[in-house]
């Protein structure tokens, strides 16, 4: 059909994925178009997820180590909060690197389409235009042709059905906004991005209530990484409503009033200033017509994918949170780089690149909470659940010299090592967790021990800068293999 631009690649998304799509696509000599709805390319990750998240719990980190400074020999006054200067930091955290990313695209090349986008074709989306800051569509429209397409439209939060609408009832979007700081707030969800969120908001001095249907907060972490963080956070909470549903609100001029039913019966109210739903979130895959291109998208808006990030349609692709769990951004990155690698190499005759696949063994997971909690590959609980014998090495940060002089020393770092008999007391790591201050930045190198198949030997051996946090991965490496030197 007829078009008013054509391009080798298009990316339906600017977000992590997209972008990363689009940029090694256009890296490796492809024509290549990015349809964005919003004003600026990053995507949740970089606009309403993230990266504001991070800048918010940054300031909420010091501030709580600010407060703990009295027991180490320095106090401070009462911290001012200045809400409007704080929502003007994060924003310009964000406009700096949304800005970065308009730069590359320009630098390479890729053309940046504003508009809503869904297709009318097997080779064709048709891109209503969008203005402002949001995605008000103008009605004006422009149809791009493509010999690829990579899916990238990302997911949305999920919304309660019987939550009144009402400005103090907010997903993490309306959550990052800042509107106020609420005396009294509820979590719906107790996630990760609930979680960070009710970190934030209490530090600068909202009460939390949080309420969750599963038997703990933070599902997917083992419960002894949970356990620090709950101990160290308890005074944050005045309930946490466990195997809990909510189960109706209204708004009323005192606050939103919430009533919960436990899974045993039990009903229980309360009233808020301000609500958060952090249920989880939903992919987008229903909103994009995708069936005018024959692209299957199941009953939930998932878009299926193989390991090359092929949709059931051979020329069209699909990465990141529309293609299933877990959500984030690292995932949606790498798996963006593998889409634009085979469809480069397919167009480009290229065989090597054309069998680019993803074949990450793990994916790290952190909630960046205080103290931050951070796992990667098998958990204790699937180990225990899939019957797999493991070799635990656990190092108490209270003998790590760094965590004590940091005056944080709660936390621990812990490895597992496989030790089914086959693996005759050499086994490989197959998985870890770490909780503590900077667990976050610490667990990547487990993740690349895994990869890389080490032992405890090999981790253990490896020399780790002292004093530092890090240093505890070695240890707990050397715990395992039972040759611990109690370096302190
Ligand atoms: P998205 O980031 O959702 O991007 C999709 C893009 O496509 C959007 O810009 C959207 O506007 C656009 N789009 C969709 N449909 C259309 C259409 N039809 N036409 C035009 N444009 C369209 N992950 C982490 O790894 N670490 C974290 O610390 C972290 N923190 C988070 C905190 C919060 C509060 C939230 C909500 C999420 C967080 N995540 C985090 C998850 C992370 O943001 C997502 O996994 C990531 O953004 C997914 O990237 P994506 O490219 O798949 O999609």
């Amino acid at each position: 059909g007829s078009a008013d631009l054509a391009c080798d690649v298009l990316v339906l998304g600017g977000g992590p994925g997209g972008y990363s799509a689009a940029f090694r696509a256009a890296d490796l000599g492809l024509k290549v178009a990015i349809v964005e709805r919003y004003a600026t390319l990053g995507g949740v990750c970089l606009n309403v997820g993230c990266i504001p998240s991070k800048a918010l719990l940054h300031v909420a980190a010091v501030m709580d180590e600010v407060s703990h400074m009295a027991d180490l020999g320095v106090e401070f006054g009462r911290p001012l909060v200045n809400i409007d200067k704080l929502r003007g930091h994060k924003e310009k955290v964000i406009g700096k690197l949304t800005g970065g990313l308009a730069a590359m695209a320009k630098m390479r090349k890729v053309t940046v389409v504003r508009g809503y986008g869904a297709f009318v074709g097997p080779n064709h989306v048709e891109v209503e235009e969008t203005t402002g800051t949001g995605q008000d569509k103008t009605g004006s429209k422009t149809v791009v042709a493509f010999k690829r397409c990579i899916i990238a439209a990302g997911s949305q939060a999920v919304r309660l059905p019987f939550l009144p609408d009402d400005p103090r009832i907010v997903d993490s979007t309306g959550a990052l906004a800042l509107p106020t700081v609420p005396k009294k707030m509820l979590i719906i969800g107790g996630g990760i991005i609930g979680l960070e969120m009710g970190t934030v908001y209490s530090t600068l001095g909202a009460r939390l209530d949080v309420v969750e249907m599963m038997d703990g907060l933070m599902q997917g972490a083992d419960r002894d990484l949970v356990k620090v963080w709950e101990k160290m956070n308890k005074g944050r909470f005045d309930n946490i409503l466990l195997k809990t549903k909510t189960v109706g609100a209204q708004a009323t001029p005192e606050g939103i009033r919430v009533q919960f039913e436990g899974l045993d019966g039990t009903k229980s109210e309360g009233i808020y200033d301000l609500v958060l739903q952090a249920v989880g979130r939903t992919p987008n895959g229903k909103k994009i017509a995708a069936d005018k291109a024959g692209v299957a998208v199941t009953d939930r808006g998932f878009i299926g994918v193989d390991v090359q990030m092929r949709t059931n349609v051979p020329h069209i692709f699909a990465i990141g949170d529309i293609v299933g769990q877990p959500m984030l951004a690292h995932k949606a990155v790498h798996e963006g780089h593998v889409a634009a690698e085979v469809i480069a190499g397919e167009l480009l005759g290229d065989a090597a690149l054309a069998r680019s696949a993803f074949d990450a063994r793990v994916i790290p997971s952190v909630a960046y909470t205080d103290p931050e909690v951070a796992w990667v590959g098998l958990t204790e609980d699937q180990a225990k659940a899939q019957g797999i014998p493991v070799k635990k090495g656990l190092f108490p940060w209270s003998a790590s010299g760094r965590a004590i002089a940091n005056g944080r020393d709660e936390g621990f770092t812990k490895l597992l090592f496989d030790d089914r008999p086959e693996a005759h007391g050499h086994g490989k790591i197959l998985g870890g967790g770490i909780v503590g201050t900077h667990a976050g930045d610490m667990i990547g190198e487990i993740a690349l021990a895994i990869e890389m198949g080490a032992d405890a030997v090999d981790i253990g051996k490896t020399i780790h800068p002292h004093p530092t946090l890090g240093e505890s991965i070695g240890m707990a490496a050397e715990v395992a293999h039972g040759s611990c030197t109690d370096l302190p």
